[in-house]
């Protein structure tokens, strides 16, 4: 999971809630400000499904997911810092966890949020701390370790977890790992910190 450093939130996305005032968020999800929104969130996660980390390379390849669910908590549903840009795949992330949600989910704007989980070589998301319940609670909970998802981190690992690969062709993996790796930036940091490189 990597760290995401929130910024302001758009100003058009300020002024729908003004004019908006006591909207639910089916009104909003079909506004041309729900996709000026998730682009901003996109952008701002750096093109990575805030959870999985899987590419976002088109505004249509996300939804905007609450972090704490909006049906639970409905105060929250237009809270900036509650939305982030998440995959659409089924099998993971925010559409699969639906509504559910415990006190002590891993959040992508925790700043330790990186550092309590790591993987294993072939493609496993597990905790950095065995004994950090929350973790595993959480890789349980978005189905990180669904198929898909670990067999992409395997390829990546198979990949660049090899000795003629340089401390520099790592660094450039993690700036382009949208476009060379379909995402996945923390594997690529997992294999650059193994090699004790870059
Ligand atoms: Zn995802």
């Amino acid at each position: 999971m990597k760290h995401i450093v929130k910024g302001c939130e758009p100003p058009s996305f300020q002024s729908w809630k003004k004019k908006n005032p006591r909207a639910d968020w089916d009104h909003f999800s079909g506004t041309e400000t729900y996709k000026e929104l998730r682009q901003y969130l996109i952008n701002e996660q750096v093109m990575l499904c805030c959870y999985c980390e899987i590419a976002l390379k088109e505004n249509s390849d996300a939804h905007i997911e609450h972090f704490k669910p909006k049906s639970k908590y409905p105060a929250e549903r237009f809270n900036y810092n509650n939305l982030f840009a998440s995959c659409k795949y089924n099998d993971s992330c925010g559409t699969k966890r639906l509504s559910e949600y415990f006190t002590g989910l891993i959040s992508p704007l925790d700043e330790k949020c990186q550092s309590r989980f790591t993987y294993t070589g072939n493609g496993m998301i597990i905790p950095f701390d065995e004994n950090d319940e929350y973790a595993q609670r959480t890789i349980k909970l978005l189905a990180l370790n669904c198929k898909r998802l670990r067999l992409q981190r395997e390829s990546i690992i198979k990949i660049l977890d090899n000795e003629e690969i340089t401390s520099d062709y790592l660094e450039q993996s993690l700036i382009n790992c949208v476009d060379w790796y379909n995402g996945f930036f923390t594997v690529i940091r997992y294999v650059a910190d193994k090699r004790g490189t870059a």
